[in-house]
């Protein structure tokens, strides 16, 4: 009943949006839309088309699920930035909007927790992995991309951008960047990664921005910061989303799947969005990420990245004779 109306509503609003980077979408482009409205029903009227159940987004198994309310394409050209901490020029979720983001994963039992919560609820997010994290537990990568998630970088090792050495030297800047995405990139394994990042901290410089531009990268700060980092116990991050978000309405919101609290509220955390009438977008590109051949020799050359880098010792190395 929702997603039939809401893909309507996307179809009312998608050609005045056509400049800018965010363009609403049931889980069909417009295109594909009006190929199937021609292909199935040449003789529809507006009003039978309406009531055409014009939607992909999946029926939840679980009928009680949140469920999402909209999936909305990202443009990247040109680097559009988003999340009003910082990025103030494109506000395109509507009141009692959400959408939810995890950084610094992917790590082992946090990461599929937060998966499995998600999953549970037919819900989905925006993971912002660390290079160095995604090829030490490429398995959970991989998960988080079979759950139907979206998955972005954060850098290679999360170093503070806007610190030295890499404020004032660009190549190194540029390198932890680039080897993030690669690593990512390399880890998925030919599944498409988004060309969506987030800055380490937040912390940015006017020099990356524009490097980000160039590389058609859009940029995601925060609406609703969490501060989960700073929390033991579930409930104060239940506690800590849910407050600001009563304040600001609506919002990007950022988490850390690598927190083993976050990881723990997240089916209250749901279940309180949910009773509180708040509704899960997800973001998805319209182009991939396209990765650096000269980022992608560092990170093949790193190591770690191995493919038998997960087999324990014992299976590798045994003692025959002594
Ligand atoms: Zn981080």
């Amino acid at each position: 009943m929702q997603t039939a109306h809401l893909a309507a509503s996307s179809v009312r609003h998608a050609p005045r949006r056509r400049s800018a980077p965010v363009v609403v979408v049931g889980v069909h482009g417009l295109a594909a839309l009006e190929a199937q409205h021609a292909a199935e029903a040449p003789a529809a009227d507006a009003a039978s088309a309406q009531n055409k159940p014009t939607s992909n987004i999946p029926a939840c198994d679980n009928s009680g699920g949140m469920g999402l309310s909209r999936i909305v394409e990202i443009d990247t050209t040109g680097g559009p930035g988003f999340g009003f901490e910082h990025f103030k020029q494109y506000d395109f979720l509507r009141d009692k909007e959400v959408v939810l983001t995890f950084d610094d994963g992917p790590w082992p039992k946090n990461t599929p927790a937060v998966l499995k919560a998600l999953t549970e609820e037919c819900v989905k997010a925006t993971f912002f992995e660390i290079g160095e994290h995604a090829v030490w537990h490429p398995e959970i990568t991989k998960q988080v991309i079979e759950a139907g998630m979206t998955v972005g970088t954060h850098t290679w090792a999360h170093k503070d951008l806007a610190k030295n050495p890499y404020a004032k030297d660009l190549e190194q800047a540029k390198q932890e960047i680039e080897m993030g995405n690669s690593a990512v990139h390399m880890v998925a394994a030919g599944a498409p990664v988004a060309p969506f990042f987030r800055f380490p901290d937040l912390q940015h410089t006017p020099e990356l921005l524009s490097y980000l531009g160039e590389r058609n990268m859009a940029v995601f700060s925060t609406d609703i910061d969490s501060f989960d980092f700073k929390m033991r116990k579930p409930d104060q991050v239940v506690k800590s989303v849910m407050t600001k978000l009563e304040k600001h309405g609506k919002g990007i919101i950022l988490m850390h799947d690598f927190q083993h609290a976050t990881a723990e509220a997240l089916p209250e955390l749901i279940s309180q969005l949910k009773a509180g009438g708040y509704k899960v977008v997800h973001m998805v590109p319209r182009q991939p990420l396209t990765t650096l051949p000269k980022y992608d020799e560092m990170v093949t050359h790193q190591d770690k990245l191995s493919s038998n880098n997960t087999r324990p010792e014992t299976s590798v190395v045994r003692t025959i004779g002594q």
